[in-house]
């Protein structure tokens, strides 16, 4: 019998931050990295000769978190050349001692997801705790023969932890990885490569690329790659799937996950502090970067008056400030570009009057202060926007088939959120809507590997999800098909 993904396993224990002695530990681990320069660069199976040293700021405030070599497309043709699939038959062994590898070094993991990605202290433990929990569950392995080489090319918004998925399903699949993180986080991109060869992986097997979309392009058309795991925008997705079409035999897979724009349906039944509770959580934590967040609020018209009352009650007791801070709700957005994105937009919208609430941003850094957003429906959104922006909707009891209906003419399918304490409401509505993760009375944000596989549909992704038993088939050909998933 094969390695089994149903074995018992258990999720990462984390921290719990209202505990003193885990606030302890946390605040001493990782002090020492509280202003340290990190250095990194490409992670080869031979000789480095890298393209430019760049400055990495901390989006907080413009201070610096340190230095990254970009690789040069020759250090992508020394990684493909060197590119060797993992056939040790120890890789279970291997992916779980980087899992205790990765908790042991958490100072300097939650440090860089401050400095480096803007994560708050829940935000960056939930972030460690879900990258050991993937390196954990992959480890499992499933059959079939491994494809070749994997490029994994992964987002700012979980350095830690989609990184971590991409690369540890590659791995414990057989596959060689080259990984070529976002251009925003090569920092933490760089620990977990070195924490995953100290673990015993390979450098042959694993090689680390920073750089920006010109080394992702050289990897995804050349067909010594027999296949991409991308999280991103859906534009990139296609873009990838192009270049891939016109150089890798036609059975490569692309697994992507990519945007949203997810919705929630909060009627007049359900609890509206519970709703509130869960609308705040899901639009505005991380700063609204998840590609799960919630974009599109739909408030059953005799309640909105009184919920919208209570949301901006709620919005006004969240801190905006530096990640480091404990008192810290929402750190800044990734960088000046995002920054002014959304602040295009948002004015934009406060031209035409739309605005029904706002908090105010702090000074210095790339900070987005919430807001919310009338709209008639979700179809006058033109995109998703990746920050703290809410979009609010009403509707009457008898157009719940119209509003679902709209949702799913989005062509996205991530995340869909409900609040109601109607049965039958919860079947109807969950059996007509087009996403890959539904979650009733409750946020929409933070699936958990193992218990809620997370992927989307239509334009949110090609599947299979991310955290489930189907997954690591996609990475291998000749997948026996999983059963009891
Ligand atoms: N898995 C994350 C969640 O459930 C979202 C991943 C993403 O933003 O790409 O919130």
């Amino acid at each position: 019998s094969g390695p089994d993904l149903f074995a018992p396993r258990r999720n990462s224990r984390g921290f719990d931050l209202s505990d003193a002695t885990d606030l302890a530990a946390i605040e001493a681990a990782r002090a020492p990295f509280r202003a340290t320069i990190f250095e990194a660069g490409p992670r080869l199976a031979g000789a480095v000769q890298g393209d430019k040293r760049l400055g990495v700021p901390n989006s907080a405030d413009g201070s610096l978190t340190g230095h990254v070599v970009t690789a040069s497309l020759a250090d992508v043709e020394t990684a493909l050349t060197a590119a060797t699939p993992w056939g040790a038959p120890n890789r279970a062994e291997v992916l779980n001692r980087a899992a205790d590898l990765y908790e042991a070094n958490f100072g300097a993991i939650f440090a860089l997801l401050a400095r480096e990605a803007g994560k708050t202290l829940p935000d960056a433990v939930a972030e460690l705790r879900e990258a050991v929990d993937f390196l954990r569950y992959y480890a499992g392995g499933t059959q079939g023969t491994p494809r070749g080489v994997f490029a994994c090319i992964s987002p700012w918004n979980f350095p830690l932890a989609i990184f971590t998925g991409q690369v540890a399903a590659a791995l414990a699949s057989g596959n060689a990885v080259l990984a070529k993180p976002a251009e925003q986080t090569p920092l933490i991109a760089a620990l977990a490569v070195d924490l995953l060869h100290q673990a015993g992986v390979p450098r042959a097997a694993l090689q680390l690329l920073p750089g920006d979309g010109a080394v992702g392009a050289a990897l995804t058309r050349d067909a010594r790659v027999k296949g991409v795991a991308f999280t991103g925008s859906t534009e990139t997705a296609l873009l990838i799937r192009r270049s891939m079409a016109a150089h890798l035999d036609p059975g490569a897979p692309l697994i992507a996950e990519t945007g949203g724009l997810n919705a929630m349906l909060v009627d007049s039944t359900a609890l509206p502090e519970q709703a509130v509770r869960d609308v705040i959580a899901a639009a505005f934590q991380s700063a609204g970067q998840r590609c799960s967040a919630l974009r599109c609020l739909y408030l059953q018209e005799d309640i909105a008056p009184h919920v919208l009352t209570m949301l901006q009650g709620a919005m006004e007791t969240l801190s905006l400030g530096n990640p480091w801070g404990l008192e810290t709700d929402i750190g800044p957005v990734i960088d000046a570009e995002a920054q002014k994105g959304i602040a295009d937009y948002i004015a934009a919208a406060r031209n035409e009057g739309r605005v029904l609430a706002e908090l105010t941003a702090p000074k210095g850094g790339s900070f987005v202060a919430p807001v919310v957003l009338k709209v008639k429906g979700i179809a006058q959104m033109p995109r998703e926007i990746f920050g703290p922006v809410l979009h609010v909707a009403t509707f009457k009891a008898g157009e719940i088939p119209a509003v679902i209906a709209s949702i799913n003419a989005t062509g996205y399918g991530l995340t869909f959120g409900l609040h109601t304490r109607i049965d039958d409401r919860v079947q109807e509505v969950v059996s007509n809507v087009h996403v890959g993760n539904v979650y009733v009375n409750r946020n929409q944000i933070g699936a958990v590997v193992g218990s809620q596989p997370f992927g989307g549909e239509g334009l949110s992704g090609t599947g299979p999800k991310a955290g489930g038993p189907h997954y690591l088939g996609r990475f291998v050909t000749g997948a026996l098909p999983t059963v009891g998933g």
